[in-house]
């Protein structure tokens, strides 16, 4: 299985002039629309880059299983070729406020599997009343915060597509746009946000053929998080409900939902 995670090590991003002026302008007011938005600025105005390097970029991490396999490859690359890049992840505490505690755990072991440091992990918690933030928007704003600033150069995210349509085996996710036939480009830059998205084309067995790839299925994959389940379902959110289509696609995948298996020595 070979995916090629890509670190651009330069970028073209707008002057601090042409983004103070898109800024006063109201441009970046409607965060939910920072992508299209985008794309229509990149046509609006053509000269005014700097070639700006690489030197920190962020993924948001929700301790699942696909955040957290791009997160280990991310760092894994950075330390393989001695990049002069740092690593920022990202977690915000949801709804279910389990999220930055797993992605916590995942960082230790990512941390401790490679020799290899982190920057601090920055948790946002939005106003936990407010589902349409907390779920959505709150990431958008923090997007745009931290392009703005310069806090981070590119964005990763580790987000799948849905299982293949005729796979009878598993139940459809009612997230459509997370099909195989969606368009999703793998990778979007405009002078002012970048995203690369490495996994939009691949689906969660895809991701199990890189956790084998990386022997870290039975040591990694474990400690990762993808239920949606309730709290009385989960044991207050200490294992797999099973239930819920997140657990299900995991099984689909996987095989088993988060037993380690001990014993399992590898080859
Ligand atoms: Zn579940």
């Amino acid at each position: 299985m070979n995916i090629d995670i890509k670190i651009p090590r330069e970028y073209k991003k707008y002057t601090p002039k042409v983004l103070n002026e898109l800024t006063k302008n109201g441009y970046f007011d409607d965060v939910d629309e920072i992508k299209n938005k985008s794309h229509i600025l990149e046509n609006k105005i053509k000269e005014e880059f700097i070639i700006k390097k690489t030197e920190v970029i962020g993924q948001w991490m929700s301790g699942g299983a696909d955040s957290s396999i791009l997160a280990y490859m991310l760092c894994k690359k950075i330390k393989e070729e001695n990049l002069n890049i740092k690593f920022q992840p990202l977690s915000v505490r949801r709804g279910r406020g389990w999220n930055p505690i797993y992605a916590g755990h995942v960082i230790d072991f990512i941390e401790d599997e490679l020799d290899f440091k982190m920057n601090d992990h920055i948790v946002y918690y939005p106003d936990i009343n407010d589902e349409y933030q907390r779920e959505t928007k709150e990431f958008r704003d923090r997007d745009m915060e931290n392009f703005n600033t310069g806090k981070i150069d590119i964005l990763y995210s580790g987000i799948t597509c849905n299982p293949p349509e005729d796979d009878v085996t598993i139940s459809k996710n009612k997230e459509r746009t997370r099909d195989e036939s969606a368009e999703r480009p793998l990778e979007s830059w405009s002078g002012f946000a970048y995203y690369i998205n490495p996994f939009f084309k691949i689906n969660k067995k895809d991701i199990k053929k890189l956790y084998d790839k990386y022997k870290l299925t039975h040591t990694l994959f474990p400690i990762t998080r993808s239920c949606e389940g309730s709290d009385y379902e989960t044991g207050n959110y200490t294992f797999h409900c099973g239930k819920c289509w997140w657990c299900e696609e995991r099984l689909w995948a996987f095989g088993f939902l988060d037993q380690p298996a001990q014993e399992f020595i590898y080859d």
